[in-house]
């Protein structure tokens, strides 16, 4: 599920981290050990009031100069701001406003975040007076707050959650059966270009809904009577020379995305193939349990003959874990080349993801299957697919201990062919029979 985004801003020293680690309550938040992803920074799913969101602490800078330490800080806030839904601004009474807090809160009003204000280290009473002198940042009340003691962060936590959208803004409608398609790569593949080509055709219907705050960068169509929601993750494009925290919040970025789609498409440009960063993005796109689909665009800028598209095809394919599992599609979004076909391709994907294979057909599945050499002794009794989208089996066998990586690679690849399952992951266990397990399934 997509979380509302509260981030965390300040000087550095002013004590946010501590209020961080105060109010969620752990010395230290990873919730994602890659690196570039939460290296400086944390980010933690936090709940409060029956309000969940994604707490982001954008501490962690220490440079030297002081110079292009403030412009470090400005340059941090300012993307921060673009995806946080709500900002906790943080001051320090020891030290009163300085001037980097004034251009930070100026940063803040003109992104027109809601914003909440706290005045770190007020350790007790008698420093409570001294935060009025905060009401000249034009952010409203000063909070007065203490990460050290843990004073004012219940009040503080309230008036957050308060400012937070609203559920109906934020979720996803149940009633909504549009599939959401969502556009992911390095900026300059094209992906803006793409969902052009989709709206610009007189095939489409484009229907403009004004929605929630999240649609407003999305974009609903309808493509061969199939309502979908196209998600541009366009955008952090500015020239920063905070190249890690760019990398930073696109990354953030990109797993929200990822959160509220159904099919992702990675766009590549044809020339630079598929490199690390798009097999990051791959495993991303696996971990979050979303169907793939390939776009290599550029394909118009390509000089061919007869063999080029099977040496490209070769070359991609060459670079996925686990080939012809996911589609690729080559394009020119620029002459609207395949661009239909890409966006069929992610339906169909969708489908796969949201089929459901019979317990007959998986059980006639289970008595056919091969046993590779080495599995002698695992006996599968039965099947069952136990959820959609991703797809979802269990597999009941004597002893689970014997199953081996390599034997559930096995038994993964047979099923995906008899069973057409591609461009999306699937979840496969293998699981011990007790009574419970054979109670469950009759
Ligand atoms: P950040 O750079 O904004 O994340 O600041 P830190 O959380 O790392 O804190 C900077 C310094 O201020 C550290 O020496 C903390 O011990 C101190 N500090 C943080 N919070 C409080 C507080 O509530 N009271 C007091 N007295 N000191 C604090
Ligand atoms: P985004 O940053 O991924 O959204 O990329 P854009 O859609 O903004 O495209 C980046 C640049 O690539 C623009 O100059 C586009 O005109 C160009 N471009 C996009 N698709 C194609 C294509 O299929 N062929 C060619 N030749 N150029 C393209």
């Amino acid at each position: 599920m997509d979380l509302p985004v509260v981030t965390i801003i300040g000087r550095p020293n002013v004590g946010k981290s501590t209020l961080f680690n105060r109010i969620i309550r752990k010395p230290l938040a990873i919730t994602d050990d890659r690196p570039g992803v939460t290296r400086d920074r944390n980010a933690h799913e936090f709940e409060w009031n029956g309000r969940s969101f994604l707490l982001v602490d954008t501490g962690g800078y220490v440079i030297s100069s002081k110079d292009f330490m403030e412009q470090a800080v400005s340059e941090q806030s300012r993307l921060a701001l673009e995806d946080s839904d709500v900002v906790l601004f943080i001051a320090d009474v020891k030290t009163g406003i300085t001037d980097l807090d004034s251009d930070i809160a100026k940063l803040i009003l003109k992104s027109g975040k809601p914003v909440v204000l706290g005045i770190a280290k007020v350790d007790n009473n008698r420093t409570e007076s001294e935060i009025y002198g905060f009401y000249n940042l034009g952010l409203g009340e000063p909070m007065p707050i203490s990460g050290k003691t843990g004073r004012g962060s219940g009040d503080l936590l309230d008036c957050i959650v308060e400012l937070l959208p609203t559920e109906e803004e934020f979720e996803r409608d149940e009633e909504d059966t549009a599939v959401r398609i969502a556009l992911i790569g390095r900026p300059n593949v094209g992906k803006s270009s793409i969902v052009n080509s989709i709206t610009g055709t007189n095939t489409v219907l484009v229907t403009d809904i004004a929605g929630t705050t999240r649609d407003a960068i999305d974009t609903r169509v309808t493509v061969s009577g199939q309502e979908i929601v196209l998600i541009d993750t366009a955008g952090l494009k500015r020239a920063t020379k905070l190249k890690e925290s760019l990398e930073y919040y696109s990354s953030l970025r990109t797993l929200r995305t990822l959160d509220r789609c159904d099919v992702a498409i990675i766009v590549i440009d044809i020339d630079d193939g598929l490199t690390s960063y798009e097999k990051r993005l791959i495993s991303d796109v696996e971990s979050a349990g979303k169907g793939l689909v390939l776009a290599a665009n550029k394909w118009d800028l390509i000089e061919k003959d007869t063999n080029t598209l099977k040496k490209y095809q070769t070359e991609i394919f060459d670079e996925i874990p686990d080939k012809a599992v996911y589609p690729v599609v080559f394009i020119s979004a620029k002459h609207g080349q395949r661009v239909k076909k890409l966006i069929d391709k992610a339906l169909e994907v969708n489908e796969v993801r949201n089929n459901r294979v019979q317990t007959s057909a998986l059980n006639r599945f289970v008595e056919d299957l091969p046993r590779p050499p080495g599995s002698g002794d695992i006996i599968i009794y039965y099947a069952t697919q136990y959820d959609v989208a991703p797809p979802s089996f269990a597999f009941i066998v004597n002893d689970d201990r014997r199953v081996k990586e390599n034997f559930i690679r096995f038994v993964e690849g047979r099923l995906r062919s008899k069973f057409n399952i591609m461009g999306t992951p699937v979840n496969i266990s293998f699981k011990r029979r007790t009574r419970k397990s054979d109670e469950e399934t009759k």
